[in-house]
Protein backbone atom coordinates (compact mmCIF):
# COMPACT_ATOMS: atom_id res chain seq x y z
CA UNK A 1 0.00 0.00 0.00
CA UNK A 2 1.15 3.12 -0.93
CA UNK A 3 2.17 5.31 2.32
CA UNK A 4 3.36 9.35 2.89
CA UNK A 5 6.72 8.24 1.69
CA UNK A 6 5.52 6.77 -1.67
CA UNK A 7 3.00 9.33 -2.51
CA UNK A 8 5.40 12.71 -1.89
CA UNK A 9 7.91 10.22 -4.39
CA UNK A 10 4.70 10.73 -6.91
CA UNK A 11 4.07 14.40 -6.12
CA UNK A 12 8.02 15.14 -7.11
CA UNK A 13 7.75 12.63 -10.03
CA UNK A 14 4.60 14.57 -11.49
CA UNK A 15 4.83 17.86 -10.04
CA UNK A 16 7.54 18.80 -12.82
CA UNK A 17 5.49 17.86 -15.97
CA UNK A 18 2.35 19.42 -14.93
CA UNK A 19 3.19 22.42 -13.37
CA UNK A 20 2.29 25.53 -15.32
CA UNK A 21 1.39 23.09 -18.12
CA UNK A 22 -2.64 22.92 -19.48
CA UNK A 23 -5.05 20.02 -19.68
CA UNK A 24 -6.35 19.35 -22.81
CA UNK A 25 -8.54 16.89 -22.71
CA UNK A 26 -9.69 13.55 -20.29
CA UNK A 27 -10.12 9.81 -20.59
CA UNK A 28 -12.11 8.11 -17.96
CA UNK A 29 -12.02 4.69 -18.41
CA UNK A 30 -13.48 3.26 -15.30
CA UNK A 31 -15.41 5.91 -12.98
CA UNK A 32 -15.87 3.15 -10.39
CA UNK A 33 -13.06 3.71 -8.22
CA UNK A 34 -13.66 4.19 -3.82
CA UNK A 35 -15.80 6.65 -4.81
CA UNK A 36 -17.26 7.35 -8.49
CA UNK A 37 -15.60 10.16 -11.09
CA UNK A 38 -17.37 12.59 -11.85
CA UNK A 39 -18.33 12.22 -15.38
CA UNK A 40 -18.65 16.21 -15.54
CA UNK A 41 -14.90 16.67 -15.65
CA UNK A 42 -14.10 15.03 -18.81
CA UNK A 43 -16.11 18.50 -20.22
CA UNK A 44 -14.68 20.79 -16.83
CA UNK A 45 -10.80 20.11 -16.70
CA UNK A 46 -9.81 20.69 -20.57
CA UNK A 47 -8.41 24.03 -21.10
CA UNK A 48 -7.69 24.63 -17.35
CA UNK A 49 -3.80 25.32 -16.32
CA UNK A 50 -2.45 23.29 -13.33
CA UNK A 51 -1.13 25.85 -11.08
CA UNK A 52 0.96 23.32 -8.86
CA UNK A 53 0.64 19.79 -7.29
CA UNK A 54 0.90 19.31 -3.06
CA UNK A 55 0.15 16.66 -1.10
CA UNK A 56 -1.62 16.62 2.52
CA UNK A 57 -1.48 13.68 4.40
CA UNK A 58 -1.77 10.60 1.69
CA UNK A 59 -4.18 13.26 -0.84
CA UNK A 60 -2.15 14.45 -3.69
CA UNK A 61 -3.75 18.09 -4.69
CA UNK A 62 -3.62 19.11 -8.17
CA UNK A 63 -4.58 22.74 -8.27
CA UNK A 64 -5.81 24.06 -11.39
CA UNK A 65 -7.37 27.45 -12.15
CA UNK A 66 -10.93 26.89 -11.10
CA UNK A 67 -10.77 24.12 -8.47
CA UNK A 68 -8.49 21.39 -6.80
CA UNK A 69 -8.58 17.67 -7.73
CA UNK A 70 -8.06 15.48 -4.82
CA UNK A 71 -6.46 12.31 -5.62
CA UNK A 72 -5.93 9.08 -3.33
CA UNK A 73 -3.95 5.93 -4.45
CA UNK A 74 -5.55 3.74 -2.55
CA UNK A 75 -4.57 0.69 -1.94
CA UNK A 76 -2.85 -0.49 -5.39
CA UNK A 77 -3.00 2.83 -7.40
CA UNK A 78 0.04 4.83 -9.18
CA UNK A 79 0.00 7.54 -11.30
CA UNK A 80 2.14 8.28 -14.40
CA UNK A 81 3.32 10.44 -16.88
CA UNK A 82 3.43 8.81 -20.07
CA UNK A 83 3.74 9.86 -23.53
CA UNK A 84 -0.16 10.58 -24.35
CA UNK A 85 -0.38 7.42 -27.18
CA UNK A 86 1.26 4.69 -24.32
CA UNK A 87 -0.20 1.45 -24.72
CA UNK A 88 -3.08 0.85 -22.36
CA UNK A 89 -2.24 -1.59 -19.79
CA UNK A 90 -5.52 -3.68 -17.19
CA UNK A 91 -6.52 -0.99 -14.67
CA UNK A 92 -5.73 2.00 -16.30
CA UNK A 93 -8.67 3.90 -15.36
CA UNK A 94 -8.08 7.73 -16.34
CA UNK A 95 -5.77 9.46 -18.35
CA UNK A 96 -5.61 13.81 -17.70
CA UNK A 97 -3.60 14.82 -21.40
CA UNK A 98 -1.55 17.90 -21.38
CA UNK A 99 -0.54 20.24 -23.55
CA UNK A 100 3.16 18.60 -23.76
CA UNK A 101 1.48 15.46 -25.82
CA UNK A 102 2.42 13.45 -22.33
CA UNK A 103 -0.53 12.91 -20.02
CA UNK A 104 -0.95 11.53 -16.49
CA UNK A 105 -2.10 8.09 -16.41
CA UNK A 106 -3.97 6.28 -13.28
CA UNK A 107 -3.76 2.50 -12.63
CA UNK A 108 -5.04 0.75 -10.02
CA UNK A 109 -6.20 -3.09 -10.05
CA UNK A 110 -8.35 -2.95 -6.46
CA UNK A 111 -9.81 0.52 -7.21
CA UNK A 112 -9.44 1.80 -3.75
CA UNK A 113 -8.31 5.07 -5.10
CA UNK A 114 -10.14 7.77 -5.48
CA UNK A 115 -10.39 11.07 -7.77
CA UNK A 116 -12.58 13.82 -6.73
CA UNK A 117 -12.60 17.93 -7.34
CA UNK A 118 -13.72 20.96 -5.64
CA UNK A 119 -14.09 24.10 -5.89
CA UNK A 120 -13.25 25.63 -2.38
CA UNK A 121 -10.30 25.73 -0.02
CA UNK A 122 -9.78 22.05 -0.27
CA UNK A 123 -8.83 21.99 3.58
CA UNK A 124 -12.09 22.60 4.24
CA UNK A 125 -12.98 19.32 2.62
CA UNK A 126 -14.61 16.33 4.97
CA UNK A 127 -11.74 14.02 3.97
CA UNK A 128 -9.26 16.62 4.96
CA UNK A 129 -10.65 18.71 7.69
CA UNK A 130 -10.02 16.80 10.91
CA UNK A 131 -6.83 15.53 10.20
CA UNK A 132 -3.72 16.08 12.26
CA UNK A 133 -0.47 17.62 11.46
CA UNK A 134 1.82 16.90 8.64
CA UNK A 135 4.75 14.66 10.70
CA UNK A 136 7.60 16.28 8.65
CA UNK A 137 6.39 20.17 9.60
CA UNK A 138 7.19 22.05 12.62
CA UNK A 139 3.75 21.76 14.29
CA UNK A 140 4.37 18.26 14.70
CA UNK A 141 6.71 18.13 18.07
CA UNK A 142 7.51 16.55 21.07
CA UNK A 143 4.99 19.27 23.24
CA UNK A 144 2.12 18.51 20.58
CA UNK A 145 2.39 14.74 20.71
CA UNK A 146 2.71 14.80 24.46
CA UNK A 147 -0.61 16.58 24.77
CA UNK A 148 -2.37 14.19 22.54
CA UNK A 149 -0.69 11.16 24.54
CA UNK A 150 -1.87 12.60 27.75
CA UNK A 151 -3.90 10.03 29.69
CA UNK A 152 -4.23 7.52 26.73
CA UNK A 153 -4.23 4.00 27.31
CA UNK A 154 -4.42 2.69 23.91
CA UNK A 155 -0.89 1.49 22.37
CA UNK A 156 1.90 3.90 21.00
CA UNK A 157 2.24 2.11 18.13
CA UNK A 158 -1.82 2.72 17.42
CA UNK A 159 -1.84 6.08 19.04
CA UNK A 160 0.99 6.69 16.21
CA UNK A 161 -1.13 5.77 13.05
CA UNK A 162 -4.14 7.77 14.20
CA UNK A 163 -4.52 10.43 11.51
CA UNK A 164 -6.01 12.72 13.99
CA UNK A 165 -2.87 12.52 15.93
CA UNK A 166 -0.51 12.56 13.23
CA UNK A 167 -1.38 12.12 9.43
CA UNK A 168 0.91 9.30 7.22
CA UNK A 169 2.99 7.58 9.73
CA UNK A 170 1.75 3.87 8.26
CA UNK A 171 2.28 0.73 9.57
CA UNK A 172 6.16 0.14 8.54
CA UNK A 173 6.73 3.69 9.41
CA UNK A 174 5.19 3.21 12.82
CA UNK A 175 7.27 0.09 13.48
CA UNK A 176 10.27 1.51 12.64
CA UNK A 177 10.14 4.79 14.12
CA UNK A 178 9.68 3.11 17.82
CA UNK A 179 12.34 0.74 17.07
CA UNK A 180 15.00 3.81 16.41
CA UNK A 181 13.15 5.28 19.02
CA UNK A 182 13.69 2.25 21.55
CA UNK A 183 10.12 2.34 22.62
CA UNK A 184 7.97 -0.97 22.80
CA UNK A 185 5.00 -0.71 20.33
CA UNK A 186 2.50 -1.93 23.01
CA UNK A 187 3.59 1.06 25.44
CA UNK A 188 0.10 2.68 26.85
CA UNK A 189 0.70 6.06 24.67
CA UNK A 190 0.01 8.37 28.06
CA UNK A 191 2.84 6.39 29.90
CA UNK A 192 5.85 7.35 27.79
CA UNK A 193 7.55 9.61 29.03
CA UNK A 194 8.04 13.37 27.66
CA UNK A 195 12.32 12.75 26.77
CA UNK A 196 10.58 9.92 24.95
CA UNK A 197 8.66 11.21 23.12
CA UNK A 198 10.85 13.90 21.68
CA UNK A 199 13.08 10.72 20.69
CA UNK A 200 9.75 9.38 18.85
CA UNK A 201 8.58 12.59 17.20
CA UNK A 202 12.56 12.87 15.75
CA UNK A 203 12.57 8.77 14.62
CA UNK A 204 9.56 9.47 13.11
CA UNK A 205 11.16 12.47 10.91
CA UNK A 206 13.83 10.70 9.97
CA UNK A 207 12.51 7.59 8.94
CA UNK A 208 10.01 9.35 6.76
CA UNK A 209 12.44 11.72 5.49
CA UNK A 210 15.13 8.58 4.54
CA UNK A 211 12.32 6.91 3.03
CA UNK A 212 11.40 10.28 0.62
CA UNK A 213 14.67 10.12 -0.34
CA UNK A 214 15.32 6.32 -1.37
CA UNK A 215 11.76 6.74 -3.04
CA UNK A 216 9.52 4.74 -1.32
CA UNK A 217 9.64 1.02 0.42
CA UNK A 218 9.33 -1.26 -2.70
CA UNK A 219 6.14 -3.20 -2.10
CA UNK A 220 4.46 -5.66 -4.15
CA UNK A 221 2.88 -3.18 -6.19
CA UNK A 222 4.20 -0.20 -5.45
CA UNK A 223 5.95 1.95 -8.19
CA UNK A 224 6.21 5.51 -8.37
CA UNK A 225 5.99 8.04 -11.04
CA UNK A 226 9.01 7.01 -12.94
CA UNK A 227 7.53 3.33 -12.77
CA UNK A 228 10.36 2.34 -11.07
CA UNK A 229 10.37 0.58 -7.26
CA UNK A 230 11.56 2.55 -4.23
CA UNK A 231 15.06 1.55 -2.07
CA UNK A 232 13.61 1.97 1.06
CA UNK A 233 13.19 -1.98 2.09
CA UNK A 234 16.76 -2.13 1.74
CA UNK A 235 16.86 0.04 5.24
CA UNK A 236 14.22 -1.44 7.07
CA UNK A 237 15.37 -2.59 10.91
CA UNK A 238 12.70 -4.15 12.00
CA UNK A 239 9.31 -4.14 9.28
CA UNK A 240 8.94 -8.25 7.66
CA UNK A 241 12.22 -9.16 9.53
CA UNK A 242 10.24 -11.65 12.07
CA UNK A 243 12.67 -14.04 13.37
CA UNK A 244 15.46 -12.58 11.53
CA UNK A 245 18.43 -11.01 13.77
CA UNK A 246 17.83 -7.43 15.17
CA UNK A 247 20.79 -5.56 12.92
CA UNK A 248 21.55 -3.87 16.15
CA UNK A 249 22.06 -6.12 18.89
CA UNK A 250 21.40 -9.76 16.91
CA UNK A 251 18.31 -10.49 18.82
CA UNK A 252 15.13 -12.25 17.02
CA UNK A 253 12.84 -9.54 15.80
CA UNK A 254 9.29 -10.50 16.80
CA UNK A 255 6.01 -9.89 15.37
CA UNK A 256 2.65 -9.63 16.86
CA UNK A 257 -0.61 -7.51 15.82
CA UNK A 258 -2.18 -4.99 17.02
CA UNK A 259 -5.73 -3.70 15.62
CA UNK A 260 -5.40 -5.88 12.67
CA UNK A 261 -2.22 -5.25 11.72
CA UNK A 262 1.21 -6.71 12.02
CA UNK A 263 3.83 -4.87 14.27
CA UNK A 264 7.54 -5.56 14.32
CA UNK A 265 9.89 -5.22 17.10
CA UNK A 266 12.87 -6.24 18.79
CA UNK A 267 12.38 -7.36 22.21
CA UNK A 268 15.82 -6.48 23.69
CA UNK A 269 16.28 -2.73 21.70
CA UNK A 270 13.63 -1.05 23.84
CA UNK A 271 13.53 0.27 27.40
ZN1 LIG B 1 17.71 -5.38 19.06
Amino acid sequence: MPELPEVETTRRGIRSALRGHRITGMVLREPRLRWPVDPGLVTGLPGQQVRDVRRRAKYLLIELERGTLIAHLGMSGSLRVLPAVAPLLAHDHYDLLLDTGRCLRFNDPRRFGSLLWVTGDPAEHPLLARLGPEPLEREFDADYLAGKARGRKVAIKQFLMDQHVVVGVGNIYASEALFRAGISPRRAAGRVSAVRLEDLVGAVRDVLAEAIRQGGTTLRDYVNAEGTPGYFRQKLYVYERAGEPCRRCRTAVRQIVQGQRSTYYCPACHK
